[in-house]
């Protein structure tokens, strides 16, 4: 059957009616007093998004351009910073810094665990000459499917006093709790396509006092990325280049329905997700990736053992129509990743869990008891 689409990747995530017929209108002027508005109040939901008094800025660019920006802004070539590295998206931002000439550190750990805080701790504790000017952390790494502590590293770097703390939030904002004034977070990125239930093509950059001091003694060159513009236009409801007004109008709708389903329900309800599918995971004898501990609330990677990844992943699609994402890199045909993120509901979990079972049957796996991950499913639902 055509035209049901079911994505279930780490982005791009579904969208809900709304937001598509917002994006179905013709485009209006980008500097008229009805877009300006709708800047006024996007900036202010995008504030209460990130639990934040400071600027949150829109840019025309992937998650990428907006973690770039978030980078770039703030430091000088030769600019001594860590980057936690444990799985793709890690690993590009410290590739972006040593693009621009910064002294790269990577703390590392192996895909599939968490960052070790006591990496942090030591690194930041011994640089009593405050060489240390950042640091980069992915809240959620997409690629493994592991939650940072973000939090404990945060507050280490709160200890040091003069490095930024610099986050890739795009797969943790608007499913987990990120209370960026709370936690001291300096630089917060994002992007539209992941927690913000609307299609790629927009990045979110939120910045703190204490990194725009930073910005006024930055060196790296900057222009299309220069956040100081976005800021001055966003001051005045609007931006400095022509944006994506299509996917802004859908993004005030989105906006709209966060607020009204609540942070609160919005960060319960992606647990929830969580635990049902890694419930269901278990139930069908396949290990989990990532450690209990450490699981993102967006997406869940399983590591099939006995049967390859890959052939899972293009009968769901061929059978049931349902999009999951494979293995990047070395883990390429070793895991499947599940994307729970965005406008996901249960049902849409118990529907990827059922058809699950049946491409299991179909391609002759032999290691459950079909019907277990159903099971395991419900009972979380059941309770929660
Ligand atoms: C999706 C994603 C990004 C951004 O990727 P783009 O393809 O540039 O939008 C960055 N970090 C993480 C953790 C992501 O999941």
């Amino acid at each position: 059957m055509d035209d049901k689409l079911m994505l279930m990747i780490p982005g791009p995530t579904p969208v809900p009616e709304t937001a598509l017929l917002a994006l179905a209108k013709h485009p209006i002027g980008h500097r008229t007093s009805e877009f300006s508005n709708l800047i006024g109040e996007m900036t202010q939901n995008l504030k209460w998004l990130h639990q934040t008094q400071s600027d949150v800025m829109m840019l025309t660019t992937s998650g990428t351009g907006a973690v770039e920006a978030g980078i770039i802004n703030f430091l000088s070539l030769g600019d001594r910073i860590l980057v936690g590295c444990n799985g793709k998206f890690g690993e590009r931002w410290a590739e972006v810094g040593d693009a621009y000439g910064l002294n790269v550190e990577r703390i590392t750990a192996e895909w599939g665990q968490p960052l070790d805080t006591q990496q942090f701790a030591e690194k930041l504790t011994q640089d009593t000459e405050k060489q240390i000017k950042a640091v980069v952390v992915t809240h959620s790494e997409t690629s493994t499917g592991v939650l940072n502590d973000l939090e404990t590293i945060s507050r280490l770097v709160k200890e040091h006093g003069e490095a930024l703390m610099i986050v890739d939030a795009v797969t943790s904002l608007g499913a987990v709790n990120l209370p960026m004034d709370a936690w001291g977070l300096d630089v917060v990125a994002s992007g539209s396509q992941k927690g913000y239930m609307i299609p790629p093509g927009l990045g979110f950059v939120a910045v703190s006092p204490k990194a725009w001091e930073a910005y006024k003694t930055a060196k790296l060159p900057r222009y299309y990325l220069d956040l100081g513009k976005y800021r001055k236009s966003a001051a005045k409801n609007t931006t400095p280049f022509t944006p994506p007004v299509n996917l802004m109008v859908a993004l005030h709708a989105t906006l709209g329905m966060m607020q009204a389903e609540g942070l609160e329900s919005i960060f319960s309800r992606h647990q929830r997700l969580m635990n049902a599918t890694r419930a269901a995971i278990k139930g069908l004898n396949m290990p989990l990736f990532a450690p209990d501990t450490n699981a993102s609330p967006a997406i869940t990677s399983v590591a099939p053992q006995g049967i390859e990844a890959d052939p899972i992943r293009n009968l769901m699609k061929k059978r049931f129509d349902i999009a999951l994402a494979g293995g990047q890199d070395h883990l390429k045909n070793k895991i499947f990743r599940i994307g729970h993120l965005g406008f996901v509901s249960d049902r849409d979990v118990l529907s990827a869990i059922a058809s699950l079972e049946v491409v299991l049957q179909e391609l002759g796996y032999e290691g459950f008891t079909p019907g277990s991950g159903v099971a395991a499913a419900t009972r979380v639902f059941a309770q929660s």
